[in-house]
């Protein structure tokens, strides 16, 4: 038992109980002790007169019908596990004891002593619930380590009640304190001590002494703290009123839960007690304690089982990472559901594109379209030398084509005749409706003679090219103009190599229509 590293080192006795008398006489000039409920004096005084004891405890315990049904619950109660259910206190005295029963009874007289005006801002309600379920960890973890200690029960749940009183000697400060120590981890006795000269341990003890409770009692609880300088014979039952304390904070404490692990290394390394051991200690703590909560006015509330709160934490994990790979498939799916939409904008873009540089009626370029090919290609021949030629036609007498067979026979003719230039053209071709019934091709790397050969081919393909209008052939012809473009020949712009082309058209119209004309480029002015 001895070496333990886990608890504090075992300091020299020697002045121990000069200590605890100074210490007492110095808690009892500082802090006004309440006196002892008048039912706890006479219980007390009971059990000090050996014979009469049993009769007189029970006649005392009697005259109060609450706390006899209190007593009965927790005799009844799984705590004891007794097989058959006990009626009356006297059946209850030989059952359990008469320490034992005057224990309980000192437990709910006290308790319920210390219950009333707590200070504004303590939260006396989880003080006791902290306490009862510390008591009942007592209780349990003394059965679990052959201790047969019926003392620590009452032990336990009296333990801290030294923090009642200080604050109700010190109600501003004290709070203050006790947040300090939280904020702080600074263990709560040092902080005590070094406000007052003593700790809260050592209150409950002084007061427990001066109401005429045994030393079995007010000793562990005295060092429940620092068990390692608790005189030898109260040593084990002082480690165990800690060991119960720091059960209770794995349900009550704020982050308690996460002392379990260091409680195990405790009670394994201290008292042998194995890892599924100490886990159904746990557990059944929690379950023990909310069978008394209701005796000590206390609401049950919500106190499940560390297993079961574990398991429930560790589905909350499970489901967590469920939802992550949920998440990481809804990612998944909308970076799909992006692409695809990207796609289709793309695509429709490209359409819009395409719409805004198409002609309605004849679906060949527009007349933008093909002011912005003109520049493309002049910059692709100035970059890479070569050249390009530009070709321009308009319907001969188009006029009277509306007039005999009406606008939309016209139309029909203009849809015919872009389709046999389309069809006469390469792929790397431009063409274009210019306008009205004025059409445009780009030929890129098409010299004058080139130029000459393709623009009299479609001449010649339009003049055969005939619409049917109710058994009626309609023909048209169209004359040409047209151009090259070869860097360094002529200096010149966009501008003059249309306008160039377009001279050589109404050349044409001039000639008699129906033909071919070709303009050099000339550099620095236009034909007028
Ligand atoms: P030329 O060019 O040989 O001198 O005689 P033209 O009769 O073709 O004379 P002009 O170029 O002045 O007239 C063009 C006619 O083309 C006028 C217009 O009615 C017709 N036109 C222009 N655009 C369209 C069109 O989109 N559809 C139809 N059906 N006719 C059009
Ligand atoms: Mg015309
Ligand atoms: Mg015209």
């Amino acid at each position: 038992m001895d070496g333990c590293l886990s608890l504090p080192i075992r300091k020299r006795a020697t002045s121990t109980m000069d200590q605890v008398m100074t210490i007492d006489s110095l808690i009892e000039k500082k802090v006004r002790l309440p006196s002892p409920p008048t039912i706890a004096v006479k219980i007390l005084d009971a059990v000090q007169q050996d014979r009469a004891s049993m009769q007189q405890l029970a006649e005392i315990i009697s005259s109060d019908p609450a706390l006899v049904a209190k007593l009965l619950r927790i005799a009844n109660s799984s705590i004891y596990g007794l097989s058959y259910r006990v009626g009356s206190i006297d059946k209850a005295l030989t059952v359990l004891g008469v320490n034992l029963l005057k224990n309980i009874a000192l437990s709910f007289v006290i308790s319920e002593e210390l219950r009333t005006g707590g200070e504004e801002g303590f939260d006396l309600d989880y003080f006791w619930r902290r306490s009862v379920t510390a008591a009942v960890a007592a209780d349990l973890t003394a059965k679990m380590v052959g201790q047969s200690n019926e003392d620590a029960f009452v032990t336990a749940l009296l333990a801290d009640i030294g923090i009642l009183l200080l604050q109700r000697h010190d109600p501003d400060e004290y709070p203050v304190l006790l947040a300090a120590h939280e904020a702080r981890r600074c263990p709560i006795s040092e902080v005590e001590k070094e406000r007052y000269g003593f700790d809260h341990a050592e209150l409950s003890a002084a007061l427990l002494g001066r109401w005429g409770l045994p030393k079995e009692v007010t000793e562990p609880l005295r060092y429940h703290h620092r068990p390692g300088e608790a005189p030898e014979k109260y040593l084990e039952a002082a480690e165990v009123v800690q060991l119960a304390d720091r059960l209770s904070a794995i349900y009550h404490a704020p982050g308690g839960s996460g002392q379990v692990d260091q409680l195990q290394t405790l009670m394994t390394s201290r008292f042998g007690l194995s890892s599924p051991a100490v886990e159904m200690l746990v557990d059944s703590v929690a379950e023990k304690a909310v069978e008394l909560f209701s005796g000590f006015d206390l609401d049950p509330g919500e106190m499940r089982p560390y297993s079961e709160m574990l398991q429930e934490a560790n589905e909350e994990l499970g489901e967590m990472n469920l939802s992550s790979e949920q998440l990481l498939l809804e990612v998944k799916q909308a970076n799909q559901k992006n692409e695809k939409l990207a796609a289709e904008l793309r695509q429709a873009n490209s359409k819009l594109r395409e719409l805004v540089f198409r002609d309605g009626l004849t679906g060949l370029y527009n007349h933008r379209y093909f002011q912005e090919m003109v520049d493309h290609e002049m910059g692709r021949v100035i970059r890479y030398g070569s050249c390009f030629s530009l070709l321009m036609f308009d319907l001969d007498h188009f006029k009277q084509v509306n007039d005999n067979y009406g606008h939309p026979v016209g139309d029909l003719v203009l849809k015919n005749i872009a389709e046999a230039v389309t069809a006469s053209v390469r792929t790397s071709d431009v063409v274009a409706r210019y306008g009205g019934e004025e059409f445009a091709v780009i030929l890129p790397e098409t010299d004058p003679s080139g130029l000459r050969v393709f623009a009299e081919r479609l001449r010649r393909r339009v003049e055969k090219l005939e619409t049917e209008v109710n058994r009626d052939k309609v023909r048209v012809t169209i004359s040409i103009g047209g151009t090259t473009y070869q860097p360094g020949v002529a200096k010149v712009d966009k501008f003059r190599v249309i306008d160039t082309a377009d001279r050589a058209l109404y050349q044409s119209k001039a000639l008699g229509r129906n033909r071919v004309t070709i303009f050099p480029l000339e550099g620095g002015r236009s034909h007028g």
